[in-house]
Protein backbone atom coordinates (compact mmCIF):
# COMPACT_ATOMS: atom_id res chain seq x y z
CA UNK A 1 0.00 0.00 0.00
CA UNK A 2 1.10 3.52 -0.67
CA UNK A 3 1.97 5.18 2.92
CA UNK A 4 -0.39 7.79 3.97
CA UNK A 5 -2.73 6.41 1.32
CA UNK A 6 -5.87 8.42 1.27
CA UNK A 7 -9.28 6.93 -0.14
CA UNK A 8 -12.11 9.07 -0.75
CA UNK A 9 -15.58 7.18 -0.74
CA UNK A 10 -18.43 9.12 -2.19
CA UNK A 11 -21.83 7.60 -0.82
CA UNK A 12 -22.09 6.67 2.66
CA UNK A 13 -24.78 3.64 2.16
CA UNK A 14 -24.16 0.00 2.51
CA UNK A 15 -21.20 -0.33 -0.17
CA UNK A 16 -19.70 2.82 0.75
CA UNK A 17 -19.64 2.25 4.25
CA UNK A 18 -18.25 -1.53 3.83
CA UNK A 19 -15.52 -0.15 0.87
CA UNK A 20 -14.63 2.37 4.01
CA UNK A 21 -14.12 -0.83 6.41
CA UNK A 22 -12.19 -2.87 4.19
CA UNK A 23 -9.80 -0.05 3.26
CA UNK A 24 -9.29 1.23 6.46
CA UNK A 25 -8.48 -1.96 7.96
CA UNK A 26 -5.87 -1.78 5.14
CA UNK A 27 -4.22 0.96 7.17
CA UNK A 28 -5.62 3.62 4.48
CA UNK A 29 -6.70 7.15 5.67
CA UNK A 30 -10.27 6.73 4.61
CA UNK A 31 -12.85 9.98 4.08
CA UNK A 32 -16.70 9.01 3.06
CA UNK A 33 -18.11 11.74 1.61
CA UNK A 34 -21.75 11.94 2.01
CA UNK A 35 -24.68 14.12 0.30
CA UNK A 36 -27.48 13.70 3.56
CA UNK A 37 -26.72 15.02 7.02
CA UNK A 38 -25.93 11.11 7.69
CA UNK A 39 -24.96 7.90 6.69
CA UNK A 40 -26.52 5.19 5.55
CA UNK A 41 -30.34 6.49 6.04
CA UNK A 42 -31.40 3.57 3.01
CA UNK A 43 -30.10 0.48 5.38
CA UNK A 44 -32.44 2.12 7.99
CA UNK A 45 -35.23 1.44 5.37
CA UNK A 46 -34.16 -2.17 4.68
CA UNK A 47 -36.19 -5.36 5.30
CA UNK A 48 -39.12 -2.93 6.47
CA UNK A 49 -36.87 -1.58 9.37
CA UNK A 50 -35.61 -5.30 10.23
CA UNK A 51 -32.64 -5.38 7.64
CA UNK A 52 -33.13 -8.58 5.53
CA UNK A 53 -28.72 -8.05 4.91
CA UNK A 54 -28.13 -11.40 2.68
CA UNK A 55 -29.65 -14.53 1.83
CA UNK A 56 -28.43 -17.97 2.31
CA UNK A 57 -29.39 -19.07 -0.66
CA UNK A 58 -27.24 -17.33 -2.95
CA UNK A 59 -27.35 -18.04 -6.58
CA UNK A 60 -26.62 -16.14 -9.93
CA UNK A 61 -29.69 -16.72 -10.81
CA UNK A 62 -31.42 -14.34 -7.92
CA UNK A 63 -29.22 -11.51 -10.10
CA UNK A 64 -29.69 -9.56 -13.29
CA UNK A 65 -27.89 -6.77 -15.20
CA UNK A 66 -26.63 -6.96 -18.91
CA UNK A 67 -23.74 -9.02 -18.49
CA UNK A 68 -25.11 -10.77 -14.75
CA UNK A 69 -22.09 -13.26 -15.01
CA UNK A 70 -19.91 -10.03 -13.92
CA UNK A 71 -21.29 -10.54 -10.23
CA UNK A 72 -20.35 -13.90 -9.97
CA UNK A 73 -16.64 -13.73 -8.72
CA UNK A 74 -16.90 -10.59 -6.50
CA UNK A 75 -19.93 -12.62 -4.69
CA UNK A 76 -17.84 -15.30 -4.57
CA UNK A 77 -14.58 -13.35 -3.42
CA UNK A 78 -16.62 -11.55 -0.56
CA UNK A 79 -19.56 -14.61 0.02
CA UNK A 80 -22.41 -14.89 2.01
CA UNK A 81 -20.35 -16.95 4.86
CA UNK A 82 -17.96 -13.93 4.90
CA UNK A 83 -20.81 -11.64 5.25
CA UNK A 84 -22.36 -13.30 8.40
CA UNK A 85 -18.79 -13.44 9.68
CA UNK A 86 -17.94 -10.24 8.71
CA UNK A 87 -21.55 -9.04 10.50
CA UNK A 88 -21.58 -11.67 13.20
CA UNK A 89 -17.67 -9.80 14.40
CA UNK A 90 -18.96 -6.34 14.21
CA UNK A 91 -22.30 -7.60 16.52
CA UNK A 92 -25.06 -8.87 14.47
CA UNK A 93 -26.00 -12.36 15.49
CA UNK A 94 -28.12 -13.56 12.53
CA UNK A 95 -31.34 -15.59 11.82
CA UNK A 96 -32.75 -17.07 9.37
CA UNK A 97 -36.34 -16.99 7.83
CA UNK A 98 -38.74 -18.16 5.26
CA UNK A 99 -36.84 -18.49 1.80
CA UNK A 100 -33.17 -18.30 3.02
CA UNK A 101 -33.64 -14.63 3.87
CA UNK A 102 -30.66 -13.33 6.58
CA UNK A 103 -32.06 -10.81 9.41
CA UNK A 104 -30.36 -9.66 12.37
CA UNK A 105 -31.76 -11.24 15.86
CA UNK A 106 -32.70 -7.73 16.94
CA UNK A 107 -34.70 -7.32 14.38
CA UNK A 108 -33.53 -3.99 13.63
CA UNK A 109 -31.90 -2.32 10.60
CA UNK A 110 -30.74 0.42 13.26
CA UNK A 111 -28.40 -2.31 15.15
CA UNK A 112 -26.76 -3.02 11.40
CA UNK A 113 -25.87 0.88 10.85
CA UNK A 114 -24.57 1.20 14.25
CA UNK A 115 -22.40 -1.43 14.55
CA UNK A 116 -20.63 -0.38 10.90
CA UNK A 117 -20.70 2.89 12.68
CA UNK A 118 -18.62 1.68 15.54
CA UNK A 119 -16.35 0.08 13.07
CA UNK A 120 -16.08 3.31 10.77
CA UNK A 121 -14.66 5.05 14.16
CA UNK A 122 -12.61 2.90 15.66
CA UNK A 123 -10.75 2.72 12.01
CA UNK A 124 -10.99 6.21 12.60
CA UNK A 125 -12.32 6.83 9.18
CA UNK A 126 -13.78 10.16 8.57
CA UNK A 127 -17.54 10.89 7.87
CA UNK A 128 -18.06 14.44 6.16
CA UNK A 129 -22.04 14.38 5.90
CA UNK A 130 -23.57 17.26 4.43
CA UNK A 131 -21.29 17.10 1.47
CA UNK A 132 -22.43 16.04 -2.33
CA UNK A 133 -19.79 15.65 -4.60
CA UNK A 134 -20.21 18.02 -8.11
CA UNK A 135 -17.48 16.99 -9.84
CA UNK A 136 -14.44 14.53 -9.46
CA UNK A 137 -11.25 15.19 -11.30
CA UNK A 138 -8.56 12.83 -12.20
CA UNK A 139 -5.32 13.76 -12.17
CA UNK A 140 -1.58 12.60 -12.88
CA UNK A 141 -1.54 11.36 -9.40
CA UNK A 142 -4.63 11.26 -7.56
CA UNK A 143 -8.13 13.06 -7.50
CA UNK A 144 -10.04 16.13 -6.64
CA UNK A 145 -13.29 16.39 -5.86
CA UNK A 146 -15.36 19.48 -6.01
CA UNK A 147 -18.48 19.65 -3.27
CA UNK A 148 -21.91 21.44 -3.79
CA UNK A 149 -20.41 24.57 -1.64
CA UNK A 150 -17.34 24.78 -4.08
CA UNK A 151 -14.91 23.07 -1.17
CA UNK A 152 -12.67 20.68 -2.58
CA UNK A 153 -10.86 17.45 -1.23
CA UNK A 154 -8.05 15.68 -2.47
CA UNK A 155 -7.29 12.01 -2.43
CA UNK A 156 -4.99 8.97 -3.87
CA UNK A 157 -7.75 6.82 -4.92
CA UNK A 158 -11.55 7.25 -5.59
CA UNK A 159 -14.09 4.43 -4.67
CA UNK A 160 -18.00 5.89 -5.91
CA UNK A 161 -20.93 4.52 -3.93
CA UNK A 162 -23.59 6.64 -4.61
CA UNK A 163 -26.28 3.93 -5.58
CA UNK A 164 -28.82 3.98 -8.79
CA UNK A 165 -32.21 6.08 -8.79
CA UNK A 166 -34.38 3.97 -6.51
CA UNK A 167 -36.01 5.85 -3.24
CA UNK A 168 -34.22 9.19 -3.92
CA UNK A 169 -35.68 10.35 -0.86
CA UNK A 170 -33.22 8.30 0.87
CA UNK A 171 -30.02 10.48 -1.16
CA UNK A 172 -29.80 8.08 -3.56
CA UNK A 173 -31.19 10.45 -6.50
CA UNK A 174 -28.59 8.93 -9.98
CA UNK A 175 -26.08 11.90 -9.98
CA UNK A 176 -23.35 8.90 -9.41
CA UNK A 177 -24.10 8.20 -13.38
CA UNK A 178 -23.61 11.86 -14.14
CA UNK A 179 -20.30 11.98 -12.47
CA UNK A 180 -19.15 8.24 -13.69
CA UNK A 181 -20.36 9.61 -17.64
CA UNK A 182 -17.73 12.67 -17.05
CA UNK A 183 -14.96 10.06 -16.78
CA UNK A 184 -16.27 8.21 -20.05
CA UNK A 185 -18.04 5.75 -18.10
CA UNK A 186 -21.36 4.27 -19.96
CA UNK A 187 -24.80 3.84 -18.10
CA UNK A 188 -27.48 0.78 -19.66
CA UNK A 189 -30.73 2.47 -19.21
CA UNK A 190 -32.18 2.41 -15.46
CA UNK A 191 -35.62 1.72 -14.78
CA UNK A 192 -37.21 1.12 -11.57
CA UNK A 193 -36.85 -2.62 -9.82
CA UNK A 194 -38.89 -4.36 -6.99
CA UNK A 195 -41.69 -1.94 -7.21
CA UNK A 196 -45.48 -1.82 -7.56
CA UNK A 197 -47.36 -1.62 -10.75
CA UNK A 198 -50.19 0.43 -11.97
CA UNK A 199 -52.86 -1.65 -13.51
CA UNK A 200 -55.38 -0.57 -16.06
CA UNK A 201 -58.52 -0.96 -14.79
CA UNK A 202 -62.16 0.46 -13.54
CA UNK A 203 -62.41 -1.35 -10.13
CA UNK A 204 -59.52 -0.18 -8.45
CA UNK A 205 -60.56 1.82 -6.08
CA UNK A 206 -63.53 -0.45 -5.08
CA UNK A 207 -60.62 -3.04 -4.21
CA UNK A 208 -57.91 -0.93 -2.55
CA UNK A 209 -56.71 -2.57 0.54
CA UNK A 210 -57.96 -6.33 -0.20
CA UNK A 211 -55.46 -8.92 0.25
CA UNK A 212 -55.31 -12.73 -0.65
CA UNK A 213 -52.64 -15.55 -0.95
CA UNK A 214 -52.01 -16.46 -4.38
CA UNK A 215 -50.29 -16.46 -7.42
CA UNK A 216 -49.48 -13.79 -9.90
CA UNK A 217 -47.51 -13.94 -12.95
CA UNK A 218 -46.33 -11.50 -16.01
CA UNK A 219 -48.04 -12.55 -19.35
CA UNK A 220 -46.37 -10.61 -22.66
CA UNK A 221 -47.46 -12.09 -26.08
CA UNK A 222 -49.43 -14.99 -24.17
CA UNK A 223 -46.68 -16.41 -22.70
CA UNK A 224 -45.97 -16.37 -19.04
CA UNK A 225 -42.65 -14.25 -18.53
CA UNK A 226 -42.32 -15.10 -14.63
CA UNK A 227 -44.60 -16.24 -11.43
CA UNK A 228 -44.61 -15.57 -7.80
CA UNK A 229 -46.53 -16.18 -5.30
CA UNK A 230 -47.38 -14.77 -1.93
CA UNK A 231 -49.49 -12.24 -0.05
CA UNK A 232 -51.00 -9.89 -2.99
CA UNK A 233 -52.67 -6.46 -2.43
CA UNK A 234 -55.19 -4.04 -4.64
CA UNK A 235 -54.05 -0.49 -4.54
CA UNK A 236 -56.08 1.97 -5.58
CA UNK A 237 -53.42 2.76 -8.46
CA UNK A 238 -53.08 -1.46 -9.01
CA UNK A 239 -51.17 -4.03 -7.49
CA UNK A 240 -48.45 -4.99 -4.95
CA UNK A 241 -47.22 -7.28 -2.53
CA UNK A 242 -44.07 -9.42 -2.49
CA UNK A 243 -44.87 -11.40 -5.49
CA UNK A 244 -45.47 -8.37 -7.22
CA UNK A 245 -42.41 -6.59 -6.87
CA UNK A 246 -40.29 -9.97 -7.70
CA UNK A 247 -42.17 -9.66 -11.10
CA UNK A 248 -41.69 -5.89 -11.39
CA UNK A 249 -38.60 -6.08 -13.04
CA UNK A 250 -40.00 -8.09 -15.87
CA UNK A 251 -42.62 -5.86 -16.40
CA UNK A 252 -40.30 -2.37 -16.22
CA UNK A 253 -38.53 -4.23 -19.32
CA UNK A 254 -41.28 -5.01 -21.12
CA UNK A 255 -43.16 -1.17 -20.76
CA UNK A 256 -39.81 0.14 -21.92
CA UNK A 257 -40.11 -2.00 -24.98
CA UNK A 258 -43.21 -1.12 -25.59
CA UNK A 259 -44.51 -4.62 -25.00
CA UNK A 260 -48.61 -4.94 -23.95
CA UNK A 261 -48.84 -6.93 -20.59
CA UNK A 262 -50.73 -8.38 -18.19
CA UNK A 263 -50.84 -9.52 -14.74
CA UNK A 264 -52.45 -13.03 -14.18
CA UNK A 265 -54.15 -13.84 -11.01
CA UNK A 266 -55.11 -16.97 -9.55
CA UNK A 267 -56.62 -16.81 -6.44
CA UNK A 268 -56.99 -20.43 -5.78
CA UNK A 269 -52.91 -21.93 -7.31
CA UNK A 270 -53.52 -24.53 -4.48
CA UNK A 271 -56.64 -25.97 -6.78
CA UNK A 272 -56.32 -27.20 -10.46
CA UNK A 273 -58.98 -25.24 -12.27
CA UNK A 274 -61.42 -28.74 -13.19
CA UNK A 275 -61.17 -29.12 -9.35
CA UNK A 276 -62.62 -25.14 -8.70
CA UNK A 277 -65.01 -25.96 -11.20
CA UNK A 278 -66.38 -29.24 -8.74
CA UNK A 279 -65.89 -27.12 -5.94
CA UNK A 280 -68.11 -24.37 -6.83
CA UNK A 281 -70.75 -26.90 -8.48
CA UNK A 282 -71.00 -28.47 -4.74
CA UNK A 283 -70.80 -25.33 -3.45
CA UNK A 284 -73.68 -23.50 -5.39
CA UNK A 285 -75.59 -26.87 -5.06
CA UNK A 286 -76.02 -26.60 -1.37
CA UNK A 287 -78.97 -24.28 -1.13
CA UNK A 288 -79.97 -23.46 -4.93
CA UNK A 289 -82.24 -20.65 -3.72
CA UNK A 290 -79.12 -18.53 -2.25
CA UNK A 291 -78.37 -15.14 -4.27
CA UNK A 292 -75.34 -16.09 -6.27
CA UNK A 293 -73.20 -12.98 -4.69
CA UNK A 294 -73.99 -14.64 -0.93
CA UNK A 295 -72.78 -18.00 -1.91
CA UNK A 296 -69.61 -16.20 -2.01
CA UNK A 297 -69.65 -14.74 1.55
CA UNK A 298 -67.23 -17.56 3.24
CA UNK A 299 -65.34 -18.13 0.11
CA UNK A 300 -63.77 -14.48 -1.03
CA UNK A 301 -63.05 -10.87 0.44
CA UNK A 302 -66.58 -9.48 0.51
CA UNK A 303 -65.44 -6.66 -1.54
CA UNK A 304 -64.29 -8.74 -4.56
CA UNK A 305 -67.26 -10.93 -4.57
CA UNK A 306 -69.28 -8.53 -7.24
CA UNK A 307 -65.77 -7.59 -9.16
CA UNK A 308 -65.06 -11.12 -9.73
CA UNK A 309 -68.35 -11.65 -11.29
CA UNK A 310 -68.80 -8.60 -12.89
CA UNK A 311 -65.80 -9.02 -14.60
CA UNK A 312 -66.69 -13.07 -15.40
CA UNK A 313 -69.66 -11.44 -17.53
CA UNK A 314 -72.44 -11.95 -14.89
CA UNK A 315 -74.98 -9.59 -15.33
CA UNK A 316 -77.36 -9.98 -12.52
CA UNK A 317 -75.42 -10.99 -9.12
CA UNK A 318 -78.35 -11.75 -7.15
CA UNK A 319 -79.77 -14.39 -9.86
CA UNK A 320 -80.45 -17.49 -7.21
CA UNK A 321 -77.58 -20.27 -7.81
CA UNK A 322 -80.04 -22.98 -9.45
CA UNK A 323 -80.35 -20.45 -12.38
CA UNK A 324 -76.97 -20.39 -13.13
CA UNK A 325 -75.63 -21.98 -15.97
CA UNK A 326 -72.25 -24.42 -16.50
CA UNK A 327 -71.09 -21.65 -18.83
CA UNK A 328 -71.20 -18.70 -16.29
CA UNK A 329 -69.44 -21.03 -13.43
CA UNK A 330 -66.90 -21.52 -16.31
CA UNK A 331 -66.91 -18.26 -16.69
CA UNK A 332 -66.66 -17.56 -12.93
CA UNK A 333 -63.63 -20.01 -12.65
CA UNK A 334 -61.66 -18.53 -15.12
CA UNK A 335 -61.91 -15.21 -13.75
CA UNK A 336 -61.07 -16.54 -10.24
CA UNK A 337 -57.69 -18.33 -11.93
CA UNK A 338 -56.83 -16.48 -14.44
CA UNK A 339 -57.51 -12.81 -14.11
CA UNK A 340 -56.23 -10.62 -16.53
CA UNK A 341 -55.05 -7.22 -15.93
CA UNK A 342 -53.28 -4.52 -18.42
CA UNK A 343 -49.81 -3.64 -16.77
CA UNK A 344 -49.66 0.21 -17.69
CA UNK A 345 -46.43 1.54 -15.74
CA UNK A 346 -44.41 0.61 -12.55
CA UNK A 347 -44.71 2.95 -9.61
CA UNK A 348 -42.10 5.63 -9.65
CA UNK A 349 -38.49 5.71 -8.10
CA UNK A 350 -39.66 7.02 -5.00
CA UNK A 351 -41.37 3.97 -4.56
CA UNK A 352 -38.75 1.46 -6.24
CA UNK A 353 -36.28 -0.49 -4.08
CA UNK A 354 -33.40 -0.94 -6.38
CA UNK A 355 -32.37 0.29 -10.12
CA UNK A 356 -32.14 -2.03 -13.10
CA UNK A 357 -29.35 -0.55 -15.26
CA UNK A 358 -26.37 1.32 -14.09
CA UNK A 359 -22.88 1.49 -15.10
CA UNK A 360 -21.78 -0.77 -17.73
CA UNK A 361 -19.64 -3.51 -16.69
CA UNK A 362 -18.15 -3.47 -19.71
CA UNK A 363 -16.10 -0.58 -18.30
CA UNK A 364 -15.37 -2.44 -14.96
CA UNK A 365 -12.63 -4.59 -13.62
CA UNK A 366 -14.75 -7.84 -12.52
CA UNK A 367 -11.84 -9.07 -10.12
CA UNK A 368 -11.25 -5.78 -8.52
CA UNK A 369 -14.38 -3.41 -9.39
CA UNK A 370 -12.07 -0.99 -10.66
CA UNK A 371 -12.54 1.28 -13.59
CA UNK A 372 -10.96 0.27 -17.38
CA UNK A 373 -10.87 3.99 -18.17
CA UNK A 374 -9.23 5.39 -14.76
CA UNK A 375 -7.21 4.08 -12.69
CA UNK A 376 -7.85 4.47 -8.95
CA UNK A 377 -11.70 4.73 -9.80
CA UNK A 378 -13.52 2.29 -9.00
CA UNK A 379 -17.32 1.68 -8.11
CA UNK A 380 -19.50 -0.54 -5.94
CA UNK A 381 -23.29 -1.60 -5.42
CA UNK A 382 -26.65 -0.35 -6.74
CA UNK A 383 -24.53 2.47 -9.19
CA UNK A 384 -23.57 -0.61 -11.15
CA UNK A 385 -25.63 -2.75 -13.72
CA UNK A 386 -26.16 -5.51 -11.38
CA UNK A 387 -29.86 -6.03 -9.06
CA UNK A 388 -30.91 -8.31 -7.40
CA UNK A 389 -34.63 -10.06 -6.17
CA UNK A 390 -35.88 -9.75 -3.13
CA UNK A 391 -34.86 -11.31 -0.34
CA UNK A 392 -31.34 -9.87 1.03
CA UNK A 393 -29.56 -9.94 -2.57
CA UNK A 394 -29.34 -6.17 -3.15
CA UNK A 395 -27.60 -5.71 0.27
CA UNK A 396 -25.46 -8.91 -0.41
CA UNK A 397 -24.21 -7.42 -3.63
CA UNK A 398 -23.55 -3.84 -2.21
CA UNK A 399 -21.55 -5.76 0.52
CA UNK A 400 -19.43 -7.89 -1.68
CA UNK A 401 -18.74 -5.39 -4.52
CA UNK A 402 -18.06 -2.60 -1.31
CA UNK A 403 -15.52 -4.32 0.28
CA UNK A 404 -13.97 -5.78 -3.04
CA UNK A 405 -13.31 -2.33 -4.03
CA UNK A 406 -12.26 -1.13 -0.55
CA UNK A 407 -9.76 -3.80 -0.45
CA UNK A 408 -8.46 -3.27 -4.09
CA UNK A 409 -8.17 0.19 -3.66
CA UNK A 410 -5.32 -0.29 -1.23
CA UNK A 411 -3.23 -2.50 -3.05
CA UNK A 412 -0.53 -1.18 -4.93
C1 LIG B 1 -37.30 0.64 1.24
C2 LIG B 1 -36.18 -0.26 0.82
C3 LIG B 1 -36.07 -1.52 1.39
C4 LIG B 1 -35.03 -2.38 0.98
N1 LIG B 1 -34.88 -3.57 1.62
C5 LIG B 1 -33.85 -4.39 1.27
C6 LIG B 1 -33.59 -5.59 2.00
O1 LIG B 1 -34.23 -5.88 3.01
N2 LIG B 1 -32.59 -6.39 1.56
C7 LIG B 1 -31.81 -6.07 0.47
O2 LIG B 1 -30.92 -6.84 0.12
N3 LIG B 1 -31.98 -4.90 -0.19
C8 LIG B 1 -32.96 -4.05 0.20
N4 LIG B 1 -33.13 -2.86 -0.45
C9 LIG B 1 -32.15 -2.49 -1.51
C10 LIG B 1 -30.82 -2.06 -0.87
O3 LIG B 1 -31.09 -1.29 0.27
C11 LIG B 1 -29.95 -1.25 -1.84
O4 LIG B 1 -29.76 -1.95 -3.04
C12 LIG B 1 -28.58 -0.94 -1.22
O5 LIG B 1 -28.75 -0.30 0.02
C13 LIG B 1 -27.75 -0.07 -2.15
O6 LIG B 1 -26.60 0.35 -1.46
P1 LIG B 1 -25.63 1.43 -2.10
O7 LIG B 1 -24.62 1.72 -1.05
O8 LIG B 1 -25.17 1.00 -3.43
O9 LIG B 1 -26.53 2.71 -2.37
P2 LIG B 1 -27.35 3.63 -1.34
O10 LIG B 1 -27.73 2.87 -0.15
O11 LIG B 1 -28.42 4.25 -2.15
O12 LIG B 1 -26.30 4.72 -0.88
C14 LIG B 1 -25.84 5.74 -1.71
C15 LIG B 1 -25.41 6.90 -0.83
O13 LIG B 1 -24.73 7.85 -1.63
C16 LIG B 1 -25.15 9.16 -1.23
N5 LIG B 1 -24.91 10.06 -2.38
C17 LIG B 1 -25.55 10.06 -3.57
N6 LIG B 1 -24.99 10.97 -4.39
C18 LIG B 1 -23.99 11.56 -3.71
C19 LIG B 1 -23.04 12.57 -4.03
N7 LIG B 1 -22.99 13.17 -5.23
N8 LIG B 1 -22.15 12.95 -3.08
C20 LIG B 1 -22.16 12.36 -1.83
N9 LIG B 1 -23.03 11.39 -1.50
C21 LIG B 1 -23.93 10.99 -2.42
C22 LIG B 1 -26.60 8.98 -0.88
O14 LIG B 1 -27.08 10.02 -0.06
C23 LIG B 1 -26.58 7.62 -0.18
O15 LIG B 1 -26.36 7.74 1.19
C24 LIG B 1 -34.13 -1.97 -0.05
C25 LIG B 1 -34.25 -0.70 -0.61
C26 LIG B 1 -35.26 0.15 -0.18
C27 LIG B 1 -35.37 1.52 -0.80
Amino acid sequence: MIKNLHVLVIGGGAAGLTAAIAAGRNGAKVTIIEKLDRVGKKILATGNGRCNFTNINMDLKFFHGENVRFAQGILQSFDVEQTISFFEYLGIAHKIEEGGKVFPMSDQAASVLDVLRYEIEELDIKEQCNSEVVSIQAKDKGFKLILKDKQTIEGDKVILTTGGKASPQLGSDGNGYLLAKSLGHRVIETIPALVQLKLKAPFLKALKGVKFIGEAAIIGEESILRKEAGEILFTDYGISGPPILQLSRKAAEGLKNKKKLYIQLDMFPHLQWEELLEMLQIRLGYQPQKALDFSFIGLLNKRLIPVVLKEAGIKNPQKKCETISIDEIEKIVDQLKQWRIEIVDTQSWRNAQTTAGGLDVEDIDAKTMESKLIPGLYFAGEIVDIDGDCGGFNLQWAWSSGYIAGEAATLL
